[in-house]
């Protein structure tokens, strides 16, 4: 077994996405974007592909944050729960454009990003299980997502490497999924041919004001003046720093362990993502099986625990025995950007300066309708109506009561 061991976070899959050109900063541009995660790329892409001129810096390397980290489920229906609601329509709404988004990044990068549309299997083991299954089916069908209930012998004729333990399953076909790693290189490579200047290993120090407006930003003695600032720094775009304290956003860090395993002929493999409670695994086209992902809320604590792989390769042995014989080729850990609600944050903060962040599990889910929403926004002046519902406004505190006199 081999097992990358830089100091943190560990190991990433098959390496990060290949990188951008390196390029100097210019010194203007009609759009500064901050953050080369798959937001910040995929908003990128799509203003440069309108003819504006982009650059996006990067404190370390693009996907770095955490879009390498990520599984890459598109998966509203799995993911269906309690509360989520609100998000609902957006997340069917950006599903929907992710054919348009796929085919779109493949042609104009010339890579493929093994978009799968197999959908989903939640699992339940035992009576418990299947009774907390049947609630998130009743769920599913009260918010018109379709799911067929499948009896355990009908879940193991779809995955005939489940245990017989496994008593029943929901089969979701509305979830697909893409690689992670693949979409970062492809939105990489899009961009360059677009004309984006992506900078890695620049760190934003600090924006540029002038007049209540935002006029550029700085990275250490390096600036750039710029028409529109766009926040996409991810689980890091909650910290102060570059945001005065009346802007500061609800956005915490919640860190998330992952690790990849190499099936073979002889280890077999699952023709669809699995969900249980306690793990997801997700196939992927180059052999493979990703298992994730831990949750938790610790903020910035970097690594790879014993007691995080521990949890995942339990959860992923109780319904896959074949998994004792699959290699375990990387381990790692990252950071979802979370808001207050679980839902994105995209908005307006000042005159010259707009947001995009809080895309918590859904960010893979959500980038089409994220890049479109922000780029009808900064070349349109205003919020196309699906975004509408998801402005920083709807974190304001009620005004104090004022005592009548
Ligand atoms: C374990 C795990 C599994 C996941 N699985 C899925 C999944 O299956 N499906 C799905 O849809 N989503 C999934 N997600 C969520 C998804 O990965 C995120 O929602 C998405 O990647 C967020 O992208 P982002 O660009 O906003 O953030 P990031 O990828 O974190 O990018 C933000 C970038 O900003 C940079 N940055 C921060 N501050 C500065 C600064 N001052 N100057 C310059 N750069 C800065 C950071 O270095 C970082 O690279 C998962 C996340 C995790 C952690």
């Amino acid at each position: 077994m081999s097992l990358d061991r830089p100091p943190s976070p560990i190991g990433r899959r098959r390496g990060a996405a290949s990188p951008s050109e390196r390029a100097g900063l210019p010194v203007r541009a009609d759009i500064a974007i901050v953050g080369g995660g798959l937001i910040g790329l995929s908003i990128a892409w799509r203003l440069a592909r309108a003819g504006r001129s982009v650059v996006v810096l990067e404190r370390e390397t693009i996907g770095a944050g955490a879009s390498l980290a990520a599984t890459g489920m598109l998966a509203p229906a799995a993911e269906h729960e309690p509360g989520s609601d609100p998000l609902l329509p957006l997340a069917l709404d950006s599903l929907r454009r992710w054919p348009g988004f796929r085919d779109a990044l493949e042609a104009e990068s010339g890579q493929a990003i093994d978009y799968r549309p197999d959908g989903t299997l939640v699992l339940a083991v035992g009576r418990d299980e299947v009774e907390r299954l049947r609630f998130r089916h009743d769920l599913q069908r009260r918010s018109g997502l379709d799911a067929t209930w499948l009896p355990g012998s009908e879940v193991r004729r779809l995955e005939p490497g489940l245990r017989p333990s496994v008593t029943a399953g929901l089969h979701c076909p509305l979830d697909h999924q893409v690689d992670p790693c693949r979409v970062m290189a492809a939105l990489a490579e899009a961009c360059r041919r677009a004309g984006v200047v992506v900078v890695e290993h620049a760190p934003v120090t600090a924006l540029d004001w002038s007049g209540g407006r935002v006029t550029g930003l700085r990275a250490g003695e390096d600036g750039v003046a710029a028409g529109t600032v766009i926040l996409a720094s991810g689980a890091w775009s909650g910290e102060g720093g570059l945001l005065p304290p009346t802007l500061t956003l609800p956005v915490r860090p919640l860190k998330g362990q992952s690790l990849a395993l190499r099936t073979t002929a002889r280890t077999g493999t699952l023709g669809r993502m699995v969900w249980t409670e306690q793990v997801h695994m997700a196939p992927k086209s180059d052999g493979q099986l990703i298992v994730g992902a831990t949750v938790e809320d610790c903020g910035f604590r970097p690594g790879v625990t014993a007691g995080g792989l521990y949890a995942l390769l339990e959860g992923a042995r109780r319904v896959l025995p074949g998994i004792e014989e699959m290699e375990v080729e990387a381990v790692w850990s990252g950071y979802r950007p979370t808001s207050d609600d679980d839902a994105p944050i995209i908005d307006t903060l000042a005159p010259g300066l707009v947001v995009a962040t809080g895309h918590h599990r859904n960010g893979y889910l959500l980038a089409p309708v994220t890049a479109d929403a922000v780029a009808e926004l900064v070349m349109g002046g205003a919020l196309p109506e699906f975004a509408r519902p998801f402005t920083r406004a709807r974190f304001a505190q009620p005004e104090p009561k004022r005592a009548s006199a």
